[in-house]
């Protein structure tokens, strides 16, 4: 594949294959692939043409760039400097708060520009980054990624949630930093963990979803990242939802301790949330790290969002990478295919499943409202990562030489 060629042929996992109507379905091999010839022009896909099987001369695997719904992109980096070794919650947060007591604009430029140039390399092409929205580094941090949105247009896509305490948004301050979110098409985000009954709880909710519908803003919380008091953040929401109807788009990022309801509470629960259209981001390296970290006990109960229960009560699930380098995760690089590798073990999510595939590629797409849902058409973007790899297994089982092809052009280092 030259600079200059506009086609490849490699193989394309059939769940992500947008064909004519009509159109029979294409042979695939048992990891739910089929191989096919890609052409290109002008930035956008041609109808995709299917090869026969065999095809085993084909050593390349093709995926629509990737998307990342959950990131933090105004911390990666900061573990080097604020370490939390002992890998709790509470440690995390306390190492946090001590870097954003100190945070400038050149430090947030410099480690948001080396993440985002990282997950070009690797293939996302959209992320959405929360950033720590109150005290005193907040105007830098948001001052550094709207630059960085800017700069990065037309290669990486971001959005931008204001993470703060709900009960910030009843504060006039709150409404104020909700004006400037909703103008620079922003979320409305913030914290809901256990202890969370009580009506105040949900007098804030209330005032977050009452502010979301007036500015027709998005909402994504961190909502039951804890390995107690099962979906005690989700109960709330609903019931305010009840009280206060929301059409804007809401994402429960984490909702790790749904998995300690009981199957009857969790089903109910699930259906619930589909009938709100809530949608969910697990976030299995994070939670896999930090939730019942002990130095006493390695924990057996690993709180993570349920999945599959979700999925089959029609609530949208898509998978994050959540921390880089950061006090609360001291690894990732902003690579999705590691992400996937990841999630092997820890979700047990399969990608040759069409629902094990679509956390990453066209439910990840639709949580964050993207224009492109992933699939492979005609007149799709000529948005691909071309991986040196023949099978699943071969992809994930070390991270593989890749190429990127944006709109067309192989993307080098450096490229803008
Ligand atoms: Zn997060």
């Amino acid at each position: 594949m030259s600079e200059a060629s506009s086609q490849l042929e490699a193989w394309l996992p059939r769940s992500l294959l947008r064909l004519r109507s009509g159109s029979a379905i294409p042979a695939a091999t048992a990891e739910g692939l089929t191989p096919v010839r890609l052409s290109w022009a002008d930035g956008r896909l041609q109808e995709p043409e299917l090869l026969g099987t065999p095809a085993d001369h084909l050593k390349a695997l093709v995926l629509p760039r990737l998307v990342d719904p959950h990131v933090h992109l105004d911390k990666a980096f900061t573990w080097s400097t604020h370490p939390n070794l002992g890998g709790t919650y509470d440690g995390a947060l306390e190492a946090n708060m001590n870097e954003h007591g100190i945070r400038d604009l050149q430090a947030v430029l410099a480690r948001g520009d080396k993440a985002i140039s990282r997950a070009c390399e690797h293939g996302l092409r959209a992320m959405r980054s929360h950033i720590d929205s109150l005290g005193p580094g907040a105007d830098a941090s948001w001052e550094a990624l709207q630059a960085l949105k800017a700069q990065w247009h037309g290669q990486v896509e971001l959005q931008l949630v204001a993470l703060v305490p709900i009960a910030h948004w009843s504060t006039t301050e709150g409404k104020q930093l909700a004006q400037r979110v909703a103008a620079s098409a922003g979320l409305l985000g913030g914290v809901l963990v256990p202890p969370c009954r009580g009506t105040s709880v949900r007098r804030d909710l209330r005032a977050l979803l009452t502010l979301a519908e007036e500015l027709s803003c998005g909402v994504d919380l961190h909502i039951d990242e804890a390995n107690h008091g099962p979906a005690q953040g989700l109960q709330q929401l609903l019931r305010a939802l009840e009280q206060v109807p929301c059409r804007q788009p809401i994402t429960c990022s984490h909702a790790s301790s749904l998995a300690l309801l009981s199957p009857q509470r969790l089903r109910r629960l699930a259906e619930r949330m589909a009938e709100h259209r809530l949608q969910v981001v697990a976030l299995p390296l994070t939670n896999g790290w930090l939730l019942g970290h002990s130095p006493e006990a390695t924990p057996l109960r690993r709180p993570l969002a349920p999945i599959r229960q979700l999925q089959r009560a029609g609530v949208r699930v898509a998978v994050g990478g959540d921390n880089v380098a950061d006090p609360w995760f001291p690894a990732g690089d902003f690579d999705p295919l590691a992400l996937m590798a990841s999630c092997l073990p820890l979700a047990q999510l399969a990608p040759w499943q069409r629902l094990g595939l679509s956390p990453f590629t066209t439910a990840a797409s639709a949580v964050m409202g993207l224009g492109w849902d992933g699939r492979i058409g005609c007149d799709a973007p000529a948005d691909l990562i071309v991986l040196e790899a023949d099978s699943w297994s071969e992809a994930l089982r070390r991270p593989p030489e890749r190429r990127v092809l944006i709109g067309g052009r192989w993307w080098k280092p450096g490229r803008r």
